[in-house]
């Protein structure tokens, strides 16, 4: 076997890379630790795309639900500050789009099986200096040379670990808690976010194949406000905040999940022929719904430079193809780590004059129109992430 990409991980990433490679008939082989199994699970969990990783979802010809979010509005649940974001700003159809993790990961992993080893993972790897390639020893002591190696196997990467890069990474103390609701909120085109002592609490709309009056919501809490409480017990007992700030009910009617939240990137994507993209070079917090976003836009910057080289049929220096993905992608998400951890703290603070401070921040942007389009593009990916 002598695929011209080996993808260690595949998930969301690492499948859409091998899909669009594959279909530049470029040969990529997927190697995936977790099992060939595709059978339903309980959507709960949901990811919030922007208008350009749905593009490049259409390009492949990926058919799921999506729900279309045309404003969103946010506002300092304990203060006056307020700001909301409009795709007629951007003079666009919508601003983003909310789909079922699972849904997404189903439509790409069946696209690739066929060229997936499930229940494998890379053991090691070494370069071939007379070749110019990469020898890959997988689990079951199966062989393969490779030219490149994407590591797509999400955060503490595995593949990351054997090339001896070392990420840098902090905890927020805070716990991710998502899970579907009723409500009676009657635009589904609009999603809220309330920053509050309570947590960062996103309610979103669902694609309408479900129930119509069915959200999602994603509500990040600080831990110490966990300590005393289940997630369960502490969930009963805070929605009615959220309830009263939205006038709505909100009724929980899925499980609950919860993730601890941290972040974690990489001072260098490359090691020799490997390559990190996606979760397994960053992470972030899940404040503004960017984390696949940032992946999606590490994905096609890699393809466009491997299909680039390619077709150019010149020499390839590999090391020239990884450094110019890793030199249009490293600054853009260590950007967006560092603005996320700026409004993770400036919403923790409970300093009066920061309270103060980011109650006119927030609306004096939201009068301010150049400042405002710059933020809606950024969020929909129309300036590119
Ligand atoms: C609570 C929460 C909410 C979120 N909400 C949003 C949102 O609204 N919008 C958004 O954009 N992002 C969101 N994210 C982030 C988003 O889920 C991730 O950015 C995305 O899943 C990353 O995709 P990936 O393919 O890079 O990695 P992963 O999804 O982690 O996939 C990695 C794959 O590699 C496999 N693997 C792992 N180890 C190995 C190994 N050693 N060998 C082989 N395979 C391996 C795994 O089985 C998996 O299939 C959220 C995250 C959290 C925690």
């Amino acid at each position: 076997m002598n695929p011209v990409v080996t993808i260690s991980g595949g998930g969301i990433i690492g499948n859409y890379i091998s899909s669009r490679l594959n279909n530049n008939n470029i040969e990529t082989l997927v190697i995936e630790k977790s099992s060939a199994d595709l059978s339903d699970k309980e959507n709960i969990r949901t990811l919030t795309l922007n208008s350009y990783s749905k593009e490049l979802l259409d390009d492949l010809g990926i058919n799921i639900d999506y729900a279309e979010i045309k404003k969103i509005n946010v506002f300092d649940g304990e203060g006056t500050g307020k700001i909301d974001f409009s795709s007629d700003e951007i003079n666009s159809e919508n601003l983003s789009y909310v789909v079922y993790f699972n849904d997404l990961q189903k439509a790409l992993k069946i696209r690739e099986q066929e060229r997936t080893l499930f229940e494998e993972e890379i053991k090691k790897f070494k370069e071939d200096g007379v070749n110019k390639s990469c020898e890959i020893l997988l689990s079951k002591d199966k062989q393969i040379t490779s030219q490149f190696i994407a590591g797509c196997d999400g955060r503490n990467s595995n593949i990351a670990k054997l090339a001896s890069l070392k990420p840098i990474s902090s905890y927020y103390n805070q716990t991710a808690i998502t899970f579907t609701a009723k409500s009676s909120l009657k635009d589904l085109t609009i999603a809220h976010q309330i920053f509050s002592e309570r947590g960062i609490f996103a309610i979103m709309p669902l694609p309408l194949n479900t129930d119509e009056s069915t959200h999602t919501i994603v509500w990040s809490v600080d831990n110490k406000r966990l300590r005393d409480h289940e997630i369960k017990e502490y969930v009963q007992k805070n929605i009615s905040y959220f309830e009263r700030k939205l006038k709505t009910e909100i009724i929980p009617n899925s499980n609950i999940v919860s993730f601890n939240l941290s972040n974690h990137y990489f001072e260098e994507y490359i090691s020799g022929s490997l390559v990190l993209i996606g979760d397994a070079a960053h992470s972030i917090h899940p404040l503004a719904g960017q984390g696949i976003n940032l992946g999606f836009a590490d994905a096609d910057a890699f393809c466009e430079e491997i299909i680039n080289a390619y077709e150019s049929k010149i020499n390839l220096d590999k090391k020239l193809v990884l450094k110019k993905y890793e030199i249009r992608r490293k600054s853009m998400n260590l950007l967006m780590l560092k603005s996320m951890n700026f409004f993770v703290d400036l919403f923790k603070s409970d300093n009066l004059y920061i309270r103060l401070l980011r109650n006119i921040g927030l609306s004096g942007v939201n009068k301010t129109k150049f400042l405002k389009r710059f933020f809606v593009n950024h969020a929909s990916g129309r300036n590119k992430i």
